[in-house]
């Protein structure tokens, strides 16, 4: 998006809002060159086709309501969930698809759940992935430790 003030070629997004209705995202933007703020209102056609092949608009609600689930009791706030949201739907966005199935929105909810919580990753990814044997949790806890494991390995060769 140019800047409409200076014509510059990029824009940063200072804040997201969803209309009530949920069909269109106000973007404020402000222009890295000149600092000027402008808004844009991009309107949905990102449709999600269910399982029962009912076709809906996406909704952060929706992503919001399923992941609050898996994060019962967990130390997970609502602005959380509202940024992971965010995040997912960032993501199916980037795609470029104008139409999704639920499945491709619960693999792009995985990887910010995790970041957020690892207990209800698993927990999410458990009713996501249909785990159905004790070996599934085990190996998904398996490669969450073997990531921790890089992560700081990654840090000590950052800090050399
Ligand atoms: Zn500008």
């Amino acid at each position: 998006m140019h800047c409409p003030f200076c014509r510059h070629s990029d824009s940063r997004v200072i804040d997201s809002r969803t209309s009530d209705d949920g069909l269109s995202i106000r973007r404020r933007r402000q222009c890295p060159e000149c600092g000027g703020r402008f808004s844009t209102i991009e309107t949905a056609s990102l449709n999600v086709i269910k399982r029962s092949g009912v076709i809906e608009s996406f909704s952060r609600e929706k992503v919001m309501s399923g992941v609050r689930k898996a994060c019962q009791g967990r130390p997970v706030t609502e602005a959380d969930l509202a940024m992971l949201a965010q995040k997912v739907e960032e993501s199916v966005r980037q795609t470029g698809a104008s139409q999704i199935d639920t499945n491709e929105i619960g693999l792009a909810i995985l990887g910010p759940l995790r970041e957020l919580d690892e207990v209800a990753y698993l927990r999410f990814a458990s009713v996501y992935q249909a785990f159905d044997s004790l070996e599934d949790f085990e190996s998904s806890i398996a490669q969450l430790r073997a990531d921790h494991v890089d992560r700081l390995s990654g840090r000590a060769d950052a800090d050399q």
